[in-house]
C-alpha cells in the first residue's frame, strides 16, 4: 500500500477540505502573542448569565436531571416555548423542538432539508456556519450580495432562484453586519419563498437586540418559515448550548429523528435553566447595548463607512485603505483584536467589530480604530 494512503491525512474526507479555517487561525495565532489586548472580536454578550438562571441550572443538577432527556426536549420547556410561539404566530402546524444551541438547530435543519446538488441562497456577508453546513450536506451555497448597506434586495434574490433552490437562510438582525431589514422587505422575502416553494430558514438568535424598531419575523408573513433561535445571546448562555427551532410539523419531526441519532438531546439540566430564562427580562442589557452602539457609531462614523448596525452587537466597517486582512494585521500589532470581513464574505474589504464589551474597552478600542483609520 502506498505510504500516503496509510497516513491519517489520507483518511480525511474530501468535504473537510472545503472548510478553510486558516484565515481565522492565523489571526488568533497573531493575537496569541499579545500581552495586553483590547478584544473587540468577541461574538458573545459580556454581561454575566442572570443569577436566577445560574441557580436553576445548579438546582437541576442537584435534583438529578443529569441523564438523557427526551430528544425533542423536556415537556415543560417545550410547552412553554410552544405556548409563546402559538401566541406570537397562531399557526396550526407550527411545532417546536429544543436543540443544542442555535447551531444544533441549523445543523439538523440543513441535514434534514438539503440533498446533494441542491442550492441554498445565503446573503453575503453571513454567519460563517451557513456555507459550511450547506457544503457538508452536499449542497451549493449561492451568495446574494448585500454590500454596502447589507439590506436584502428582493430582485437579486428572485434572480438567484433556480429550479435547484431548496432553501434561503436569512438572518436579521445579522452577524456580522448588525443589519436589520425593514418589515416590508422581510414580508416580500417570505412571500417570494412561498411563491417558489423554497424553505425560508430564519435565524433569529439576535431578535432581542433590535435598537431602532421592533423585531419582525418572516414567519409572520409565511406560515412555513423555519425559525432557529436560542438562549446563547439573549441570556448570555453561549457555553450552555441551548436553542430551539420551530416550523412545519413535518420538518420538525425529521429534525427530531436526526437529533435522536446525533446530538441525542440538548444538555438536560440546561433545559431546566432555559425554563427559568423564559421568565427573565433582558431589556436592561438590550438598552445597554443600544447605548454602546450609539456611542461607537458616533465615534467611528466620521472615519469609517458603516452599513447596518441596527441590531445584534457588531459593526461591520469598511477598511478605509487596504484589505480587511491588512487592517486587522495592523490592528493586532497595536494590540487590538478584531475579525477580518473575509471570514464572513467573498470580499476582503471590511472588518467586524463587537461592542459587547465594557465601556473602557469600547473607548480604547475606538481610539485605536480611529488612529488606524488615519494611518
Ligand atoms: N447564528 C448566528 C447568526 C450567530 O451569530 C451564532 C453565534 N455566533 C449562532 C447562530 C450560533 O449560536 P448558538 O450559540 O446558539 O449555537
Amino acid at each position: 500500500m502506498p505510504d500516503d494512503t496509510s497516513s491519517p491525512d489520507a483518511w480525511i474526507a474530501g468535504r473537510m477540505h472545503h472548510i478553510d479555517a486558516s484565515g481565522i487561525r492565523r489571526i488568533f495565532d497573531l493575537a496569541a502573542g499579545l500581552e495586553k489586548k483590547i478584544d473587540l472580536s468577541i461574538g458573545q454578550p459580556h454581561f454575566p448569565t442572570p443569577e436566577p438562571i445560574r441557580r436553576a441550572l445548579a438546582t437541576a443538577v442537584e435534583d438529578g436531571h443529569n441523564g438523557y432527556s427526551p430528544s425533542p426536549g423536556i415537556a415543560p420547556l417545550r410547552q412553554a416555548l410552544q405556548q409563546r410561539i402559538d401566541e406570537q404566530f397562531g399557526h396550526d402546524d407550527r411545532r417546536v423542538m429544543v436543540t443544542s444551541g442555535t447551531s444544533g438547530g441549523l445543523t439538523l435543519a440543513i441535514c434534514s432539508l438539503v440533498d446533494p446538488g441542491d442550492e441554498v441562497i445565503v446573503f453575503d456577508p453571513c454567519f460563517v456556519m451557513y456555507r459550511h453546513l450547506i457544503t457538508l450536506a452536499g449542497g451549493t451555497a449561492i451568495s446574494v450580495d448585500t454590500y454596502p448597506e447589507f439590506q436584502v434586495d428582493i430582485e437579486r434574490v428572485r434572480a438567484a432562484i433556480t429550479d435547484r433552490t431548496k432553501a434561503i437562510i436569512f438572518n436579521s438582525p445579522g452577524n456580522p453586519t448588525g443589519a436589520v431589514d425593514d418589515p416590508a422587505t422581510i414580508a416580500a422575502l417570505a412571500r417570494l419563498a412561498a411563491e417558489h416553494g423554497v424553505v425560508l430558514i430564519s435565524d433569529e438568535i439576535y431578535s432581542r437586540f433590535c435598537y431602532d424598531g421592533p423585531f419582525h419575523s418572516p414567519a409572520n408573513d409565511n406560515d412555513q418559515v423555519l425559525v432557529t433561535d436560542g438562549f446563547s445571546k439573549s441570556h448570555s448562555m453561549t457555553g450552555w448550548r441551548l436553542g430551539f427551532t420551530h416550523g412545519p410539523a413535518t420538518v420538525i419531526e425529521q429534525m427530531i429523528k436526526l437529533q435522536q441519532f446525533t446530538f441525542v438531546c440538548a444538555p438536560h439540566p440546561v433545559q431546566w435553566a432555559g425554563l427559568a430564562a423564559l421568565e427573565i427580562d433582558v431589556s436592561e442589557h438590550v438598552d445597554d447595548y443600544r447605548r454602546k452602539r450609539n456611542r461607537l457609531v458616533e465615534r467611528l462614523a466620521p472615519h469609517f463607512r458603516i452599513g447596518g448596525g441596527a441590531g445584534a452587537f457588531y459593526l461591520f466597517l469598511e477598511s478605509p485603505r487596504g484589505s480587511g486582512i491588512d487592517f486587522v494585521e495592523r490592528a493586532i500589532q497595536r494590540g487590538l483584536l478584531i475579525i477580518p470581513g473575509n471570514v464572513f464574505s467573498d470580499r476582503d474589504t471590511h472588518i467586524r467589530v463587537s461592542f459587547a464589551v465594557d465601556d473602557e474597552t469600547l473607548e480604547t478600542g475606538a481610539d485605536l480604530l480611529i488612529e488606524l483609520a488615519g494611518q
